[in-house]
């Protein structure tokens, strides 16, 4: 048995405060040197936001939102892997394990190719409570704004994952 999960989430990002509003630039957990970065309640890393909803998706559960109000004061900068690790504990609870995981991130600058395999095990530590069979059960791709558009204006990053559970 088989469930797919579908996760989307975007961040405005903003120069770094006191400039601005914008909190360090974080993707999967590793920093990213950048003069502007994501206006969030919590630490705005939206590749796991994405991720967490597309578990808690897959499995018809509630949405980060719901588990993490943003207007609770103990999500103020709270680091987002909580809620891939709270997601994926859940889903192990009601018995699924991760077939594999395939996400998309929308950045102009900086490129994240350098970054992608410390990503990606990131990623495989996190997701630990369901099991994944090794690192290539996780890929996130990197894709620029090509210059136009809110993500090619730096303005905006944005974070699609995909995610097949299956049942142990
Ligand atoms: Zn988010």
């Amino acid at each position: 048995m088989y469930r797919i999960g579908l996760g989307y989430d975007r961040h405005r990002l903003e120069p770094l405060a006191p400039a601005g509003r914008g909190r360090p630039l974080v993707v999967a957990g590793m920093s990213l040197e950048h003069q502007r970065g994501p206006v969030s309640h919590s630490d705005g890393d939206a590749l796991l936001h994405a991720i967490a909803d597309a578990i808690l998706g897959a499995i018809a559960g509630p949405d980060i939102g719901t588990l993490f109000p943003d207007d609770d004061p103990a999500n103020e900068g709270r680091p987002s892997c909580d809620f891939v690790e709270a997601a994926s504990s859940m889903a192990a609870e009601r018995g699924w394990r991760l077939a594999n995981l395939d996400a998309v991130v929308l950045l102009e600058r900086p490129k994240l190719a350098p970054n992608r395999d410390a990503i990606r095990s990131n990623l495989l530590s996190m997701l630990g409570a369901l099991e994944p069979e090794s690192i290539d059960a996780i890929c996130v791709k990197g894709k620029t704004g090509e210059g136009i558009g809110p993500v090619g204006k730096e303005r905006l990053i944005e974070a699609h994952a995909v995610v097949l559970l299956t049942r142990r």
